[in-house]
């Protein structure tokens, strides 16, 4: 969408007849503002949504060196963004220019509107949508700010767990950024002290923990201590699209991840294969649009928080998670996905986030911009991150074991590899060593026929190979085959721990009520579209597990 366009859905104005509609579905007042009095503020949580009546709101920005003036709402128009699905703080604040009437909505209220009200449900959806998008791409908002050197793994964590928790945030990188001193000398540190975070003129935190990252600018959200109809934990495509399903079905339905959700899918750049985006769809969007669903059907997601164990009591399962109260759930399902393994390497351990990388999104690229790079690896995955980096770096080698590329990799990235230029396929080659002084430098990679090795220069190598299934926290009750896959269906009830007198269903573990879906699963398909549809299918077999119970 061009930028006029993105900007009128961003911004509509509704006509008498739908804010009467809404007012009405909402039981919404009209409520006086008087000048300069705050509607909400950046930070707040749970903030009311307002539909101005008459007058303006100003929403300003307090993130950069000076306030700033993003809108201003007139008659007819709302405030608000995505925040009021997922229920994160507010990354700007409203206030009354002059007096002005608004009608007021609870978050709530809001959410149920957006479930009964479908035509303007759409426009102030997409007008959500299109705010944060805008906002993303602006080159003023600067959101957070974190201070920190490129070669730092720290800084790199940080980064990226913002990133995939889909913060708005600016790195100001120490090696590079003229900001630094300035900024440095505002916040009373030095050089040593960070990676920092920081908000406005506020420093917030020095090298905190993801956990604590997370508490501090309102990401992590707790779970009520309730029993669900269903826990469902990893928030991949499989969770999630078992949380849309399941919370629209109107089951109680709690989603954890330990990260971030998306999963494997969050870190793909473009999508081509799942159906229903011809030209493709990056997985930050496809996630991204995943959660809100989710979170409009009513089902509630925390992050960063891991399952550590699994247990049963009194027929509910229980699921002990770092750092909060363990969750009880009638049903579990599994989607805790796959990683990939690290490379058997000397030295990737101490080079991973400092130039060893399992991901290539633009954070990454933008470490390596201009230079050589290796990605490893003979999967889709290693052949998007290929494509993609192309258009970054000058040249990238990508190393496979074997010698043949369609061995695993779909034919159409085969062939977009073949036809850029600054690609080099190197078959029958292995990475041997890995050298650098606190950041990679080099690699001395082998051709496993001819013996050769090769020195070569290079910031950041990508690896992409053989993913193992996520599954350390499960119990040995949890069936699985010798790779660790969750099995499921008929060969999880040759279980000696299967109890039931029926066969189990076909995503039901070797534990009655306990479900697997996706990538974890033993013989499933590893693909965003069967995750999908796993995650949708479980729903159904956690009905029929109810209706027994
Ligand atoms: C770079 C890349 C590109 C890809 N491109 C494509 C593509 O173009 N097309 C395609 O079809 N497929 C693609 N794939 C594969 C696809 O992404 C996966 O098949 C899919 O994401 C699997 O979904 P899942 O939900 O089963 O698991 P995952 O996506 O692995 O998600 C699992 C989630 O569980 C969480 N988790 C793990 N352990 C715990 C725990 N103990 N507690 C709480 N949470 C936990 C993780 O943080 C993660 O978010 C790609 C994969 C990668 C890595």
């Amino acid at each position: 969408m061009v930028e006029h366009g993105l900007q009128s859905v961003a911004f509509p104005t509704l006509d008498e007849t739908q804010i009467r509609e809404l007012a009405q579905c909402t039981a919404a007042a009209p409520k006086l503002f008087r000048d300069r009095q705050t509607l909400f503020a950046v930070g707040e949580r749970d903030f009311k949504f307002f539909i101005i009546k008459s007058g303006e709101v100003e929403i300003l920005d307090y993130s950069g060196d000076e306030p700033k003036v993003l809108v201003v709402h007139r008659k007819g128009e709302f405030t608000g963004d995505i925040s009021h699905l997922t229920g994160l703080p507010s990354v700007v604040s409203a206030i009354a220019r002059g007096d002005c009437e608004v009608y007021e909505i609870s978050p709530d209220r809001l959410k149920r509107a957006l479930n009964q009200c479908p035509g303007i449900s759409d426009i102030i959806l997409q007008a959500f949508i299109a705010r944060r998008q805008l906002l993303r791409e602006s080159p003023d908002f600067v959101g957070l700010r974190v201070i920190g050197s490129r070669y730092s793994q720290d800084t790199f964590r940080i980064r990226d767990f913002l990133t995939k928790n889909r913060a708005l945030f600016t790195w100001v990188d120490v090696e590079t950024d003229p900001q630094v001193d300035r900024l440095l000398k505002e916040f009373g540190i030095t050089e040593a002290d960070t990676p920092v975070v920081a908000c406005g003129h506020m420093l917030l935190l020095r090298n905190p923990s993801n956990e604590k990252l997370a508490d501090a600018i309102g990401i992590h959200r707790p779970l009520d201590h309730k029993v669900y109809d269903l826990l469902v934990v990893g928030a991949g495509p499989a969770g999630l699209a078992a949380a849309v399903y399941a919370a629209s079905e109107g089951l109680q339905t709690a989603v954890l991840d330990g990260t971030a959700p998306g999963g494997q899918a969050g870190s793909s750049m473009r999508i081509e294969n799942y159906l229903g985006f011809p030209t493709g769809i990056t997985g930050t969007d496809l996630a991204g649009r995943a959660i809100l669903q989710a979170n409009k059907f009513g089902a509630r997601l925390s992050v960063p928080t891991a399952a550590t164990r699994l247990e049963f009591q009194n027929g509910y399962a229980i699921v002990p998670v770092n750092g909060g109260e363990p969750i009880a759930a009638k049903c579990l399902l599994i989607a805790t996905g796959a990683e990939y393994r690290r490379l058997d390497v000397k030295g990737c351990e101490q080079f991973e986030g400092r130039g060893v990388y399992y991901a290539a999104t633009p954070a990454e690229a933008k470490l390596c911009q201009g230079g050589q790079v290796l990605v490893v690896g003979g999967g889709n995955s290693a052949g998007q991150a290929a494509v993609f980096l192309a258009e970054h770096v000058r040249q990238v080698l990508l190393l496979i074991r074997g010698d043949d590329l369609n061995k695993n990799m779909s034919s159409y990235l085969v062939r977009r590899i073949e036809q850029t230029g600054n690609i080099e396929l190197l078959r029958n080659t292995t990475v041997r060593q890995m050298d650098g002084d606190g950041h990679l430098s080099s690699v001395e990679i082998v051709d496993s026929r001819t013996g050769q090795q090769r020195k070569v220069e290079t910031p950041a190598v990508f690896s992409f190979i053989g993913a193992s299934p996520r599954t350390d926290w499960l119990p040995g009750e949890i069936e699985r085959d010798e790779k660790g896959f969750v099995r499921t269906g008929a060969t999880a009830g040759q279980s000696s721990h299967w109890t039931a007198a029926r066969t189990p269903f076909l995503l039901e573990t070797s534990r009655p009520g306990v479900f697997a879906a996706g990538d974890v699963r033993a013989g499933s398909v590893k693909r965003v579209a069967s995750a999908v549809g796993e995650g949708a299918m479980a729903v159904q077999f956690v009905h029929e597990y109810l209706k027994q119970m």
